[in-house]
This record gives structure tokens, sequence and C-alpha cells, in this order.
């Protein structure tokens, strides 16, 4: 079987792989099932193992024998998950992550992937190098500096990085890694129960949500959070501690909910520029990377402040896989070492 190189973005909410097309453009791997993105959830069903969409659905209709956001504890030696009889620590779960999205794209493309840029064998590229390239700034002119912005469902980060003859140098990057989409949704899931418990006559003190309730609403949240990125307003039925009604979410008072949420990656921003003894006119372009760049209130405040447009084109959660599939693609001695 043809042997081929491959870009992982094992990310934290999601994944996705990348490979080079004929044409020499790197392109998305659809999974199994037939999704660009594959959450990066497993889960337990009926004592077997599911990964990906199928848990993230077990997650949706509020079974509780799943396990998200494992990332995040990497390398904790108390972070231990129960999952259909078995006991797992982060780095088992992503392997099980890892091992389904190479399955899948190894079967749609019938071809082997025998070495992956992204999370082992071949190396490991920094998430803002690789986004770089998605975006073709690889290319660009020696010298220019780059901003990455990247804001994930369970983590943000920044970057300042330069644009060298055959590299992109990181100059410094700082973060929060309990800053993401997943707060977003947790208070639009409150404002979506402080809407019905107006709706229904009820305080919304004494609205009291089981887990499987408030599992369900988390996954709603987030629907409705990325529908509010095209549209002005939604309806959507909330049915938690024995009411039952269907709310309007308009984005103004999903923005004045969460407005804080972006200040407070701002403050991140300003932070590491001021380390650096950076200015906003000293920056070349702004990358965007991760889901939640797609929010317009988070486009709107990146722009308010560089005075451009941040970089478009690709789709900022796909960017890290595209971006890692152009770096494993490069002749070895272009690859600096990371
Ligand atoms: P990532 O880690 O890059 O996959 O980003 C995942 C985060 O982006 C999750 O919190 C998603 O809910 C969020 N996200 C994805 N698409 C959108 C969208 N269209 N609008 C707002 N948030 C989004």
């Amino acid at each position: 079987m043809e042997e081929i190189k491959a870009g992982i973005d094992l990310g934290t909410t999601n994944s996705a792989v990348a490979v080079i097309g004929d044409d020499g453009k790197p392109f998305i791997v659809v999974n199994g099932d037939g999704n660009r993105i594959t959450p990066s959830v497993v889960g337990a069903d009926s004592g077997n193992l599911v990964v990906g969409d199928n848990a993230k659905d077990l997650q949706s209709i509020g079974c509780i024998d799943t396990a998200a956001f494992f990332k995040r504890h990497m390398g904790d030696a108390n972070f231990r998950v129960q999952l259909g009889g078995e006991t797992y620590d982060a780095a088992g779960l992503s392997a099980l992550l890892l091992r389904r999205l190479v399955d899948d794209a190894q079967e749609r493309l019938g071809k082997r992937i025998g070495s992956v840029v992204g999370i082992v064998a071949q190396g490991l590229i920094a998430e803002p190098s690789a986004a770089a390239y998605a975006y073709g700034l690889a290319e660009e002119e020696p010298g220019k500096t780059l901003l990455v912005y990247d804001f994930g469902g369970g983590t943000f980060d920044v970057t300042v990085a330069r644009v060298g003859e055959d590299e992109i140098r990181v100059l410094g990057c700082d973060g929060d890694h309990h800053l993401g989409g997943k707060d977003f949704d947790d208070a639009l899931a409150n404002l979506m129960v402080d809407l019905l418990c107006a709706e229904c006559g009820v305080d919304s003190s004494e609205a009291n949500l089981t887990e499987s309730e408030s599992a369900m609403l988390a996954v709603q949240a987030e629907q409705v959070k990325r529908q509010l990125s095209s549209r002005e307003s939604v309806r959507v039925p909330v049915c938690v501690a024995g009411m039952r009604g269907t709310v309007e979410v308009r984005r103004g008072d999903f923005e004045g909910a969460t407005m804080h949420l972006v200040r407070k990656s701002m403050d991140v921003v300003d932070r590491l520029m001021v380390r650096l003894g950076l200015l906003w006119a000293h920056i070349d372009a702004v990358v965007p990377v991760g889901g939640m760049t797609r929010m317009p209130m988070i486009a709107e405040a990146l722009e308010s402040r560089f005075h451009q447009k941040p970089c478009g084109g690709v789709n900022p959660d796909e960017a890290v896989a595209l971006g890692a599939a152009i770096r494993a693609n490069l002749p070895p001695r272009c690859l600096p070492a990371y």
C-alpha cells in the first residue's frame, strides 16, 4: 500500500487530519462519519468504547460515561477516567483518539500513513508555526512579524513569531489554559436557563439542573454559540429543572454575557506585547487559529486593535492540521528542530 505523510492536529476540543493532494495543496481528510473535524471525545456505549462523533452524540443525550478536554490533563498523574470497565489517563485517551484518526484517514485514502507531523513519529511542530504554513506566511519575506491568536475550545494561546529564511521563529508566547470556548458555552447555558426561568416565571436561583441536564445543555449551548456567529438570534427549545419552553437567544445578549472573556484574552495579548517590547504597529499579520475566532466579536476585537483584518482564506479550526501536513512533506533539510 502506498505510504504518505500526514499532519495531525490532536486538539483539546477537536482534532483533524490533513495530507497533501496530487495538486501539491494540503487538504483535510474527512473522518469515517464524513466530517472534517473529529470531536476529541471518548466514551463508552454499553461497555464498548466509542471515539469522536459517536462519543459526542452520547454526551449530547446526557450520557456521563464520556471523557472530553482530556488533553488539558496531559502529564497529570491524578487524572484517571473509567470507561467501559478500563481506567485511562490523558495519554491513554489521546492514543485511542489518535488511532481512530489514523485508521479513518487510511481507510478514506486507501493509503498507509507512514509518518506524521503533529504528534508522533516524524516530529512535532509548534501549533503557531503550523498555522503560519497553512496561511502561506512561511513564504513571506523574512523579517515579517506574525501574531498568532489561537482561541480553541479549552485553551487560549497567543504567539508572536518571525518569518525566517527557512523557519518560523517563535519570539514569545503566553496563554490562559483555563480560558476557552467552553467558558462561552457555560455562560450561554446560564443565559438560556435565565431566559427560560423568565418565561416560566421561576426565580433562576431555584432552577437546579441534574448532572445529565447540565451535560445536555452544554452541548446545546455550544451549537447555539456556533449559530450565533452567522445569525443575529436563535430560537431554541430548552427543557431543564422541570421547565420546558422555547427561548430566543440574541447575539447581543450572548456578547454582553461573554465580552469579559474576550477582554481576558486581549489582556494576555497585551501582556505578551509588553514583555516583547512590541506595539501593534510592529505586527505585520494577525493569524486566527481555533474555531472560536469565527465569532464576529473576536474578529472585531482583533481588527479594532490591529486596524486591519486578520488573515483569511483558511478555516481557523483546520489551520494547524493543514500546516502540519505542509511541514511533514517538506524536504528534511528544511525541517528545523523544535
Ligand atoms: P478548536 O479547538 O479549534 O476545534 O475550536 C473549538 C471551539 O471553537 C469550540 O469551543 C467550538 O464551539 C468553537 N467554534 C467552532 N466553530 C464555531 C463558530 N462557527 N462560532 C463560534 N465558535 C465556534
